[in-house]
């Protein structure tokens, strides 16, 4: 690579005197860096330029560019600090010593020795893996967020130098890649991932697993460029109906394909534990659209074209990720039977998205938008910078991080050694879920450092959490309550609200189970039919029947009511067993007229209301009341309301009566009230006897009522269950 190249790629609102810097500190480097080599024989100012490159493709300002350039001069040549303060000023000169310290890192304790880029060969140590990467992880933590609470576009250089080292990696001897992309997998990968610059993440993971892991990277790498050609007109093909269907829905979009890194192809397969081929048909798209409202509008439309996979559809709109990541994610079922899943997004998020903090300074290309989130953040940075003088000690340090951004992750250790990164006040059951969504579920007891902790420990950087699991089991509800503090993260969240969503079918199927067995007890009934019931209402199961019932979506009511209607299709209903006597059967038009016991009754011949039809009675001087639908014409009418009465036809033939039983606590007005709901729903009382114990207060009532049908004696249990006082309202069982 030559200047000339660099100069070309120089983002477009580069000044002339932006330019100029950045061929001086070119020219600088050149000649400070004469005669070295880096291990691929190149002259070593090829990894200066590299570096650059790559800060300028992410079009940070020129002092970073001018910076990457120098990044190694203070180092590793006779250049000076004061020489570069002199020579270009007091932000390069203290950008170039941000990442001298950062690149000195390794050589802080022994152990880190051998992680060292470019070093000597590592000496030997005694140390356990895990003290050795948790004093490397600690060390590199304290100098991480030294250099970044000074700068962050310190770390931002950084991450380009290691993305060029890791470009050329394949120049060093086998032992040393391995660590070094170890370290990478490690360290920058997920520092990457936490300034949210996607772009840099990527290819770091790509290369690191390429190193880490060279037989599975292999074999991926291979089986994708099997079916390159054929995958990207897919692709094409998917994109081009994408935009067509959204421009006759009148969006305006950019929709393309998303490339597939292999690293997180390998991830996948790790967490879904299945073989690369059941990966292979999914592709990715992308459709980027003016605004919110649009994303949604534009999900809409593509989930009604092709059908969504269920349990694949993430709104990182409403609910950003801990990187401050937003999309909509969702997957269908495209045209051509596979898989695609589709990220809609706005402009602004897709800069945050592939460019994270250094977005910011892209969007200073344009105009002045002012990232108001971005500046509380470095606001709070200087702040930290003030008082870090004062602060020696690692420990003392990451303590005092209390609030925010960089600090608002630790770092902990599996008991294998391996390094998860969670928010700050993760709890051991979001550990738990991070390790494995069966190993949260399970997880009922917690180990920090050796010793057992409760779940609402919130883990420090440097913990060695081990849980303690059940056999089997899942989740408490405790877990979601906000004020347990028990769960801190979102994923943890979605695992645990997700079971109990699995297990509210069985929770539901038990409930409704004893809710209808109990109402059958209560009404005297025996030995329901229950699958031609479950038929009835389009259940298939009795079990969906059950679930139906628990949750609410199929009411006790009509099931009874259909209950009732068999029964009058019955030979032997379920009421035989007390059959009402022949005598007391009413003639089948008697007209009850309520509260007007005894009152000449006649049928009004205009509208000649027949039994069943909704009436109303009319009182009239001296003729009594006549009875009218309550539909008539004339009844409409009348405009002396006070001279209509509520009627109600008689108990019809097919009544039957039922003994009920009554337990309550005695009260003054309890039979009166039991007797107006009994009323109320037209029902007759045969008898009455009332045992009310002395001692315990508690009455026990015989009722003998004469009901139409079960529908209408569960309305009543029902209703007088629900009287103050009373406990329990039941069918006596025959015999
Ligand atoms: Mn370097």
């Amino acid at each position: 690579m030559q200047i000339e190249q660099l100069l070309v790629h120089l983002p477009p609102y580069y000044t002339l005197a932006d330019k100029t810097l950045v061929e001086r500190a070119y020219r600088v480097a050149e000649k400070a860096h004469q005669g070295q080599k880096r291990a691929s024989g190149e002259p070593y100012v090829q990894h200066c330029l590299a570096v650059a490159d790559i800060l300028a493709e992410l079009r940070m300002p020129a002092a970073v560019v001018a910076a990457g350039l120098l990044h190694d001069t203070v180092e590793d040549t006779d250049v000076t600090l004061d020489d570069l303060r002199r020579d270009f000023g007091e932000e390069v000169a203290s950008l170039v010593d941000g990442v001298t310290k950062l690149v000195s890192l390794p050589r802080v304790s022994r152990a880190d020795n051998a992680l060292q880029e470019e070093g000597g060969p590592a000496e030997d140590f005694h140390a356990s893996e895990w003290e050795r990467k948790r004093a490397l992880t600690n060390e590199s933590l304290r100098k991480t967020f030294l250099a970044m609470s000074k700068d962050v576009r310190v770390v931002i250089i950084k991450l380009a130098d290691r993305l060029h080292n890791m470009r050329t990696l394949a120049h060093l001897p086998p032992e040393k890649q391995r660590r070094i992309a170890q370290q990478t997998l490690d360290i920058f990968a997920p520092l990457a991932n936490r300034l949210g610059i996607w772009q840099i993440k990527w290819e770091l993971e790509d290369l690191g697993f390429r190193y880490v892991n060279p037989e599975a990277y292999k074999e991926i790498a291979s089986k994708l460029a099997e079916r390159r050609t054929e995958r990207e007109k897919e692709l094409t093909r998917a994109s081009e109906r994408i935009r067509e269907v959204l421009a006759e829905a009148g969006i305006q979009a950019k929709v393309y394909g998303r490339p597939k890194h292999i690293y997180s192809i390998y991830r996948k397969m790790q967490r879904k534990g299945v073989p690369f081929e059941a990966l292979r048909d999914v592709r990715g798209v992308r459709v980027i659209v003016d605004d919110i409202p649009t994303c949604y509008t534009a999900l809409g439309v593509v989930h009604t074209h092709w059908k969504p996979i269920p349990g694949e559809f993430d709104d990182y709109i409403a609910n950003p990720k801990d990187n401050s990541y937003q999309s909509l994610h969702t997957a269908v079922l495209f045209e051509d039977r596979k898989v695609l899943e589709v990220q809609i997004r706005t402009p602004e998020m897709h800069q945050r998205a592939e460019y994270g903090v250094a977005a910011h300074w892209r969007y200073k290309e344009g105009d002045s938008h002012l990232d108001e989130d971005f500046e509380r953040k470095i606001n709070w940075l200087r702040q930290l910078m003030e008082w870090q003088q004062d602060v020696a000690d690692a420990s003392e340090f990451l303590q005092g991080m209390k609030t925010d951004f960089f600090d608002d992750r630790i770092y902990v250790f599996t008991p294998r050694g391996d390094i998860l990164d969670l928010p700050v006040g993760a709890t051991p059951i979001d550990f738990a879920y991070h390790i494995h969504t069966e190993i949260g579920h399970r997880c009922r007891g917690a180990k920090v450092n050796g010793k057992l902790v409760p779940l609402s420990y919130k883990l420090q950087t440097g913990d060695q959490v081990e849980i303690l699991t059940a056999r089997r089991g899942g989740p408490s509800r405790d877990w979601l309550n906000p004020h347990l503090g028990l769960v801190k993260t979102q994923r943890a969240r979605a695992k645990i609200r997700q079971w109990f969503k699995r297990q509210a079918r069985e929770q539901n199927l038990t409930h409704g189970k004893a809710v209808l067995e109990r109402e059958f007890r209560r009404l005297g009934l025996e030995a329901v039919a229950l699958e031609p019931l479950a038929r009835y209402f389009n259940y298939q199961a009795v079990d969906d029947f059950y679930v139906a019932v628990g949750c609410g979506d199929l009411s006790l009511n009509r099931i009874v009511n259909r209950l009732a209607e068999v029964e009058k299709e019955k030979e032997k209903p379920y009421l035989t067993a007390h059959p009402r006597s022949a005598e007391k059967t009413p003639p089948e038009d008697e007209i009850t007229i309520m509260g007007l016991k005894g009152m000449l009754i006649q049928r009004a011949k205009c509208c000649n209301p027949a039994p069943g039809d909704p009436i109303v009675g009319y009182v009239t001087r001296g003729r009594g009341a006549v009875i009218h639908r309550q539909d008539c014409p004339n009844i409409l009418r009348v405009r002396d309301k006070g001279r209509l009465v509520q009627v109600s036809w008689g108990v019809p033939t097919q009544a039957y009566t039922v003994p009920v039983r009554v337990q309550a606590y005695d009260r003054d007005g309890l039979m009166k009230d039991i007797a107006v709901v009994i009323a109320d729903e037209g029902v007759n009382i045969e008898n009455v006897s009332v045992k009310v114990s002395e001692k315990t207060g508690l009455a026990l009532i015989n009722l003998v009522l004469s009901v139409r049908d079960i529908a209408q004696l569960s309305r009543v249990l029902n209703r007088l269950e629900n009287l103050p006082n009373v406990l329990e309202a039941f069918r006596q069982r025959a015999g």
